[in-house]
């Protein structure tokens, strides 16, 4: 069984808040918990953001909205190497390269950001529905001010905002207390089902304190569709007029009882798109015509059909109780958050592999690339780019 298009996966940009020329990029489902082990707080930190004269770091922008693990590293690693990618021209990535043999060592925040810029501009990235979310203040000014000189505008599927904490509350673990609880519901069908509760950005906050990197902006649209679906005379597909099963079909998120099959739906979409591409960005839906998009559908469809039947879930559950009481523990975030984060990363790692374009990774180096894809540690993953390090040196 393949695992659910994970509820948040992100690449981000380091500055050290002590020397600034200092940058890292790096990739996480947790920015809140990565940060932290970058500076030290917890365990786990890659090796050169452990370097306690560059401490403390600031993640001053992260990229967001990767459909896979994979996804995330393939953007994590070209946008470290942006002179080896091939996920931007050849001109464009010897223009990279120029800049980097001239200045040494590493790349400057300017050059980072172009890349970035390059990247989201890439025929690999350009379609997927990313955010680029900034948090400093000075990194943001940097970024328009690129866009300016250069006169650039971005692919209209990717969000850019600028998303700063903006105050202190006067007693954080109280706030992040009063947020998040549960409350017992009971569901159409009479059974009992724990709802999480949760405001974010309490006190007017923003930064990475207030992301929600959970599946809970998916949940009303996900409740609607499972109900709608309950609904014996809701099963036919608005497109083909056939019957579908529950398992083939999705809903709307407008207020609109409109179902249609998966594949019916997306080739409809694809259609108004009109361009030979494979998955589709967005469309209308057929019933009431507003927006869809097909981030927000098949995420949701991934969600119902590939998360863990509560049997098995409960069999997981009790593998990894102790396992994810530590790392609640240690990450100091609520229990249910943990709980998704590994129904995304225990499964299915096998067939995403197979999918995976090892067209990034370098001559010689697919067999530890491999190994540390399989891996889920961090420490893993620290070995890749040592290894991607060594093979440049
Ligand atoms: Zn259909
Ligand atoms: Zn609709």
């Amino acid at each position: 069984m393949s695992r659910p298009i994970p509820a948040f996966y992100c690449c981000y940009l380091l500055r050290s808040l002590v020397r600034p020329s200092s940058l890292y990029i790096g990739s996480t489902p947790e920015p809140r918990r990565r940060l932290a082990q970058h500076n030290g707080e917890s365990k786990g930190g890659a090796c050169r953001t452990g370097k306690a004269h560059l401490q403390p770091w600031e993640m001053c922008c992260i990229v967001q909205g990767f459909p896979s693990r994979i996804s995330a590293l393939q953007f994590e690693w070209a946008w470290q190497h942006p002179h080896l990618t091939k996920r931007i021209t050849t001109s464009l990535r010897q223009e990279m390269g120029e800049c980097a043999k001239q200045k040494r060592p590493g790349y400057s925040l300017n050059e980072r950001l172009r890349s970035l810029r390059l990247l989201l501009h890439s025929p690999a990235f350009s379609r997927w529905p990313l955010t680029l979310r900034f948090f400093s203040v000075s990194v943001d000014k940097a970024w328009n001010e690129m866009c300016k000189k250069n006169q650039i505008s971005l692919p209209t599927e990717i969000e850019i905002l600028y998303d700063p904490r903006i105050s202190e509350p006067e007693d954080p673990e109280a706030a992040l207390r009063e947020d998040e609880g549960e409350k017992v519901e009971l569901t159409s069908t009479g059974k009992v089902k724990k709802v999480r509760t949760r405001k974010y950005a309490a006190n007017g906050e923003g930064g990475i304190q207030a992301l929600d990197t959970s599946y809970w902006p998916l949940e009303m649209y996900h409740q609607k569709t499972v109900e709608l679906l309950e609904k014996p005379r809701k099963r036919k597909c608005v497109i083909c007029s056939k019957k579908t099963e529950k398992e083939k079909a999705v809903g709307c998120y407008h207020d609109c009882e409109m179902v249609a099959h998966l594949s019916c739906l997306a080739e409809q979409m694809l259609k108004q798109e009109g361009e030979g591409h494979v998955v589709p960005v967005k469309g209308w839906c057929p019933e009431c015509r507003g927006e869809l998009k097909w981030s927000t559908i098949a995420g949701e469809f991934s969600l119902r059909t590939r998360m863990k039947s509560e049997e098995e879930e409960k069999k997981m559950a009790k593998a990894k109780t102790k396992a994810g009481m530590t790392a609640a523990a240690a990450a100091g975030t609520a229990g249910t958050d943990v709980v998704l984060v590994e129904a995304t990363e225990s499964e299915g790692e096998l067939e995403m592999y197979s999918r995976l374009d090892m067209g990034d990774i370098p001559e010689g180096m697919e067999e530890e690339a491999e190994r540390s894809l399989f891996a889920l540690d961090d420490s893993d993953m620290e070995s890749l780019r040592d290894g991607v390090g060594r093979l440049e040196s």
